[in-house]
């Protein structure tokens, strides 16, 4: 599609925590605009306001942030067209005078219907097979402000009842739906709120969205927002419903499937980048086959005419591997501020010490190919940034030995640690190995025991390198704390 200079925005509803659906739609809305040199423009639906979640706008800011996406206008950044929150709007009139506008044209009309009519109307409708939807009662009694009990009003758009409302997609081409199907829906709430459709046409409009990229399951109301559209007498903008996402077994993603929102990604030690492009895959694809772009990448690839139609599936292995491949692929410096920025982001702090950027710097290749998320990094490096290591004493006994040969083994390790020099891994290798066959015991035995006394882990970065990284005397010391732990436990046995 040739365009110059589109403006989309991402038009979040503050209820919860952001769904990586959500997320995923801006960042296609983002993408376009960033390709064809656009606006991206960001705009909070809050019209619904018992749903409302306090910090939610907050939440939605921060993950966009997190990933990289930045906007050009939105409730933190001012632009011509603000105020960019609904409840903003509200309160300058926009929406009320679109709903003199539709009075006076008698597209829309006063309804007085109580919620329990409309509850017995639904009911019957039920009952003899209809399909549920508001009958017209109010629509010839030209209601208005002022009738009745005015407090309960609220506002109805008047469908037009016969023919067809053609509209188009982008992504799913033309589609008609069949106006008498469809009824008099509510546009102004009786607490003088907008609905979503009335509101969202409005300022779509008002603030000159060229294209609408929003989510599939936004399909069904189009034809309401084209019929609002025309009796407001502007131009609607182009659409494009993208695919939903699905979970693995093809249901709704949602919490019994993991995490949902991008925080909890963060938390659980995804890298934006990988999320990002992970989340691009999701409905778009550039040739079938290439998996991994940088973020210039799939502004530079992205096109809205590539979006398929079909859902996409959220498969968290595959998140896992790009995550994985993005941190092998990470310089060191770059994984390292990674880490730090990781580390800071969570609740409780996973080290005793504050970790030496040094240490980082050599142990990080020990480390970098063995790990899918951040979140696996602090327990396998711990033992490097902590004042002292705690572990069961049982765990240094290894399989086929006991107590005695256990001790005697690390005796032994002590006399070779301590003549081993210069202090490096290959060296520390060389001689473990040799005590293994002087000990006739399985090297995995012997290094298995170190492994415990010296890291107090079971998995660790590899053996050699890690007591180079925590050099002779700390070696030294840990394997003469664990001949004591071992001789008292082995008192005790
Ligand atoms: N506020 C709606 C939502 O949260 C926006 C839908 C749209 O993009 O039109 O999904």
């Amino acid at each position: 599609m040739k365009t110059t200079n589109p403006r989309t925005r991402f038009a979040p509803s503050p209820t919860g925590e952001p769904h990586v659906g959500n997320i995923r739609t801006a960042i296609f809305a983002w993408l376009f605009a960033r390709a064809n040199k656009g606006s991206f423009i960001i705009r909070v639906e809050d019209t619904d306001q018992a749903r409302l979640v306090d910090g939610a706008v907050d939440s939605i800011l921060e993950s966009l942030s997190w990933l990289g996406l930045e906007w050009d206008e939105g409730p933190d950044k001012a632009g011509k067209y603000g105020p960019y929150i609904q409840s903003e709007r509200q309160k300058l009139g926009i929406y009320s005078q679109a709903i003199d506008k539709l009075i006076t044209s008698k597209d829309a009309y006063y309804c007085s219907c109580t919620p329990e009519r409309l509850n017995e109307l639904r009911q019957n409708q039920m009952k003899s097979g209809k399909p549920p939807g508001y009958d017209g009662h109010c629509r010839e009694k030209q209601l208005s402000k002022g009738s009745d009990n005015s407090a309960k009003l609220v506002v109805r758009f008047a469908m037009p009842n016969a023919g067809i409302t053609k509209v188009s997609d982008v992504i799913r081409g033309d589609i008609e739906f069949e106006n008498s199907l469809m009824d008099d829906f509510v546009i102004l709430k009786s607490d003088g709120f907008p609905t979503y459709h009335l509101a969202n046409v409005i300022d779509d409009h008002a603030m000159e969205i060229s294209h609408v990229i929003r989510a599939e399951e936004w399909l069904p109301s189009l034809p309401k927002h084209i019929n609002l559209y025309k009796a407001l007498e502007a131009d609607p903008p182009i659409f494009a419903h993208v695919p939903i996402i699905l979970a693995s077994d093809r249901t709704k993603l949602s919490k019994r499937h993991g995490a949902t929102s991008i925080k909890e990604f963060r938390s659980n030690g995804y890298l934006p980048s990988a999320m990002l492009n992970f989340l691009c895959l999701l409905g778009w694809s550039f040739d079938d086959k290439t998996e991994i772009f940088t973020d210039k990448e799939l502004i530079e690839y992205f096109s809205i005419e590539r979006v398929s139609k079909s859902s996409a599936i959220f498969d968290n292995q595959k998140l896992e591997w790009m995550n994985g491949h993005y941190i092998r692929e990470s310089d060191q410096s770059k994984l390292i501020n990674e880490l730090q920025n990781y580390w800071s982001y969570l609740p409780e702090d996973p080290f005793e010490m504050d970790p030496e950027t040094s240490t980082l710097v050599s142990v990080l290749p020990l480390i970098q190919d063995r790990i899918k998320t951040l979140q696996e990094a602090a327990p396998m490096i711990k033992f490097l940034f902590s004042k002292e290591i705690s572990y069961d004493t049982d765990l240094l006994i290894q399989k086929k030995m006991d107590c005695e040969s256990t001790i005697s083994a690390l005796n032994k390790s002590l006399d070779v640690m301590n003549q081993t020099s210069p202090f490096n891994a290959n060296n520390i290798e060389t001689s473990l190995r040799t005590l293994s066959e002087t000990l006739n015991i399985k090297p995995g035995q012997l290094f298995g025991t170190l492994r415990i006394a010296t890291t107090g882990q079971k998995v660790s970065p590899p053996l050699f390198e890690s007591l180079e990284i925590i050099g002779r005397d700390t070696t030294i010391n840990a394997i003469n704390m664990a001949i004591q732990k071992l001789n008292s436990y082995g008192d005790r046995n």
